[in-house]
């Protein structure tokens, strides 16, 4: 339920409220908004008589939240979340490019795809030490050796990184690294690494489950905000569909339903996506144009030779030609800015 405070309601009546409904057994999230707090308050209304509340000091109204999801819902707060990844926010007019590798191979292969995505203007830098496979006898990542490549590579190229977390075993080695963690798609109900990725309070990128609605995306949400963590990236990486033609179905409707429904930033993933380096672009333009605050885009040195997803990496110079194209395509449907220069200039 959403505590409507009246404008002008004190700091202090705020907290009371917050104090209030904490007695009466309720977790409470206050949210400031320019003209309007509210307080979000998690928990069973069968404790609550609404007079108790209605009639505090400050109080304008008490309404229930329809949605299952609370604390990401638009219902809770209209005005849309941004996140920063380092310095970099995601959610706001800018459409934001995280680009790296699948994984981390080898410090120099990591050295020259982090330069090669600088120089073509992408924000963040992402590359996977803990790899999630299918197959228990492939590349399953370098772990802290790659967190140090990726850390070194950041002292580099000044980009900052996102790199994902398997398991809570590591959740604390990878936190001191990154400046954001990655649950990925096999993860996204795994909720014990949810509630302790959350509790590091630092940004987490929550990839959609490839066989999970949206609502289930964003109750998985729901576990880190309500762990006390509001800074939380969406990404739509694609679900299975009975349709083989690509390795997964991208969802850009998922897009628009979670842009009106939830406040958070939300970016797409078209290289897990489609699988396949040749419709990475149409569908990043398409992402883009369906209101994507950002992508995150596999690049590879040498794709040929990838130790992971290869055929859906781009190499060095078509992913230049993709930041090229998104930048007119950002400024027609109202956004700021993608790139910030080209690998010529
Ligand atoms: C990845 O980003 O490399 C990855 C494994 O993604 P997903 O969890 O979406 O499959
Ligand atoms: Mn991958």
């Amino acid at each position: 339920m959403i505590v409507v405070m009246r404008p002008g309601a004190t700091r202090e009546e705020v907290l009371s409220v917050c104090r209030r409904l904490e007695e009466l057994g309720f977790r409470t999230h206050p949210i400031y908004g320019q003209e309007k707090t509210v307080v979000g308050a998690i928990g069973d209304k069968r404790a609550l008589s609404s007079e108790a509340i209605v009639n505090l000091p400050g109080v304008e109204k008490v309404v229930p939240i329809l949605k299952p999801y609370k604390l990401v819902s638009r219902e809770l707060k209209d005005t849309s979340t941004i996140v920063r990844v380092g310095e970099i926010p995601v959610g706001g007019r800018g459409i934001v490019v995280m680009a790296g590798p699948c994984a981390v191979e080898s410090e120099e292969q990591l050295l020259s795809v982090a330069r090669f995505v600088k120089a073509a203007g992408a924000h963040i830098l992402r590359g996977g030490a803990f790899k999630p496979r299918t197959s228990p006898y492939a590349f399953q990542g370098l772990e802290e050796e790659g967190l140090k490549m990726l850390a070194r590579a950041r002292q580099e190229t000044g980009l900052p990184f996102v790199t994902e977390v398997v398991d809570t075993r590591d959740v604390a080695l990878v936190a001191e690294y990154a400046d954001a963690l990655q649950i990925g798609a096999r993860n996204m109900q795994n909720f014990r690494l949810l509630q302790e990725a959350g509790a590091t309070g630092k940004p987490i990128l929550l990839k959609r489950g490839f066989a999970a609605t949206v609502e289930e995306w964003l109750m998985a949400a729901e576990y880190i905000l309500d762990a006390g963590n509001p800074n939380v990236i969406l990404c739509e990486r694609g679900i299975r569909t009975f349709e083989p033609a690509t390795r997964f179905t991208l969802d850009l409707s998922a897009v628009a339903v979670v842009k009106e429904n939830s406040h958070l930033p939300v970016i797409v993933d078209p290289s897990h996506g489609t699988g396949s380096w040749k419709y990475v672009l149409p569908l990043a333009r398409a992402a883009v144009a369906v209101g994507a605050d950002g992508l995150l885009i596999e690049v590879h040195p040498d794709p040929a030779r990838a130790l992971c997803d290869g055929p859906q990496s781009l190499h060095p110079e078509t992913f230049d030609r993709l930041m090229g194209e998104l930048t007119p395509l950002a400024v027609a449907v109202g956004r700021d800015w993608v790139t910030s220069g080209s690998m010529a200039g």
